[in-house]
């Protein structure tokens, strides 16, 4: 079956997702060098407010505030070729690729599936899809509570809404293994440490985190 985002590919080419300019890569070098601008690449450190922390490593790449209006579009104003945008900014940035490969299995973090179906797409796996890399596993970890927006709760109202809500389908290609989790935005931690939780709980070595942005 052929996506809905593969026939947008076939009948628009490709521009880039700011300017607008034809672009394949779905970015310009003009807007990329903008952006690049902004780039921080630094280590996430978690708040005490989390508790137990469980992934071992963690980094952003953009402090949210300089990405905020790409973020929302791609996420919720139905612009998922900005998927193309994103994986351009993660590819040519070395430090975040050198990052990326110390680990053996990547795993986006998953959507339930109400709001895959509301949204057509998970914004992570969209952009990794581009990668063509055997080490990214799907449907590995599953969401299976379709509980509230975590940004629409206070600090202590996330920590609980969370809890239990992800699943690990397959044990086998987690166990032993360095276990990168990608997310989009880090606020409190929660969804990123609550899912380093089940994946250690279930045998990964070492887990290790990654976030486009960081609020
Ligand atoms: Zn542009």
């Amino acid at each position: 079956m052929i996506k809905k985002t593969n026939i947008l590919e076939i009948i628009y080419p490709s521009k880039c997702g700011i300017c607008g300019n034809l672009d394949k890569d779905g970015l310009c070098d003009e807007c990329y060098t903008k952006l690049n601008k902004h780039v921080r690449n630094r280590i996430i450190c978690p708040s005490k407010k989390l508790g137990i922390v469980y992934f071992q490593v963690g980094m952003y790449i953009y402090d949210y505030k300089d990405i905020r209006n790409l973020m929302i579009n791609y996420k919720f104003n139905q612009k998922s070729y900005l998927n193309k945008l994103f994986f351009k900014l993660i590819t040519k940035n070395n430090v975040i690729q050198n990052y990326i490969n110390k680990f053996d299995v990547i795993i986006p973090v998953p959507i339930h599936k109400n709001r895959y179906r509301e949204r057509g797409y998970n914004q992570i796996s969209l952009i990794l899809k581009n990668m063509y890399d055997n080490r990214i596993l799907e449907k590995k970890l599953v969401k299976i509570v379709d509980n509230k927006r975590q940004s629409t709760l206070n600090l202590e109202e996330r920590k609980i809404n969370i809890k239990k809500s992800y699943k690990i389908t397959d044990v086998d290609v987690i166990q032993g293994k360095r276990v990168l989790i990608v997310d989009d935005i880090y606020t409190t931690g929660n969804t990123l440490n609550e899912c380093s939780r089940i994946l250690k709980e279930n045998g990964a070595e070492i887990v290790g985190i990654l976030a486009i942005a960081k609020d």
